[in-house]
């Protein structure tokens, strides 16, 4: 508590984070303006008490909140700045990632060829294994690629959502079917829980599976090697609740407020390199509140984490 206002004031660790010089900077700018409110009151008071001429009051006053309205402009010219920063990054973003999807397909393209054709025969297994490693590398680099995109779709609100009825059991076992090598890579013990003849939920089928395959995936991901994860699925009132648990890493209690931003990664996770960009949680998040339900999660370090997703039963109409 006490470090974290420590860093809220530390301001010029903040402006050269941002990026901006002093006189550009929001907090600095701020806590100027504040000092020179002070100051201005104290002025006022003075000058109403010692001088009988009102004109001496009324000056005094005007050059004060002239200078504070000049901060204050200046205030909003930096935040102008900070918020035109963040929508270039997300256009930068955005046509890098448009740009190397081609590439990037044509190097998954010829790979496969290679590996599939009359090609492969020739090939030593030497030549084999590195032609895997293209192969494997590349898939990640899309598989990154393509979250960035839809990240993207989804700021834009370009996603349209198709709900119909889905029966969320099955999803969950089309997810612990598409995982099943890093399971048994990271010999994760999962176990299912899902109550009988519960009813459908009326979603988007696409949107959901992203969703529990990143809560899934983050499970085993952050579990240590032969850990378990517990996946549960039942009524909660008038809701469906979904509850993904682990008793992995963890995330630090003074992170928790960060989990659903954009390209957030734990310190304690940094310990543990795991693969990722930070962006599959914030694209859960998304895609859930544009389903009408609501995720959120319990964690503590070295002792795992929970997330839970609930989302209403009841028939809707298409979300768009
Ligand atoms: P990533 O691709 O980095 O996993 P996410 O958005 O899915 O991105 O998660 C953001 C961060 O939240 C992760 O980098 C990790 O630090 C933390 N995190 C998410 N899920 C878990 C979990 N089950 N256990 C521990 N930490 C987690």
């Amino acid at each position: 508590m006490f470090w974290k206002l420590l860093d809220d004031l530390n301001f010029v660790a903040r402006c050269k984070r941002y990026k901006l010089g002093l006189w550009q900077c929001p907090n600095f700018l701020f806590l100027v303006m504040g000092f020179l409110t002070i100051v201005s009151m104290f002025g006022a008071y003075f000058a109403s008490k010692n001088f009988d001429d009102e004109t001496v009051t009324v000056v005094s006053v005007t050059t004060v909140a002239v200078v504070i309205i000049t901060i204050g402009s200046f205030i909003i010219r930096g935040v102008e700045e900070i918020a035109e920063a963040g929508v270039m990054k997300n256009e930068f973003i955005s046509i890098v990632s448009h740009q190397l999807c081609g590439p990037l397909a044509a190097i998954k393209w010829n790979a496969e060829i290679l590996e599939n054709d009359k090609f492969s025969e020739r090939l030593t297994s030497k030549q084999a294994i590195f032609l895997r490693n293209i192969k494997e590398a590349n898939d990640k680099v899309l598989k990154l690629v393509n979250q960035l995109l839809e990240v993207n779709r989804i700021d834009e609100g370009r996603v349209i959502f198709k709900n119909e009825n889905v029966d969320l059991g099955e999803i969950i076992d089309q997810v612990i079917l598409e995982l099943k090598d890093l399971i048994s890579e990271r010999e994760i013990e999962i176990k299912k829980r899902i109550s009988p003849d519960l009813p459908p939920v009326f979603v988007d089928p696409t949107g959901i599976k992203t969703v529990v395959r990143n809560l899934v995936n983050n499970a085993i991901k952050y579990s240590r090697q032969k850990g378990k994860v517990e996946i549960d699925l039942k009524l909660w009132g008038r809701q469906m609740l979904l509850t993904v648990k682990d008793w992995g890493i963890g995330i630090p209690r003074y992170q928790h407020r960060k989990v659903f931003e954009k390209f957030f990664r734990s310190a304690n996770e940094a310990r543990y390199r795991t693969d990722g960009i930070g962006l599959g949680l914030y694209l859960a998040k998304a895609i859930v509140e544009n389903l009408g339900g609501k995720l959120w999660f319990e964690s503590e370090v070295g002792k795992g984490s929970t997330f839970y997703v609930s989302l209403p039963t009841t028939q809707k109409k298409s979300l768009t």
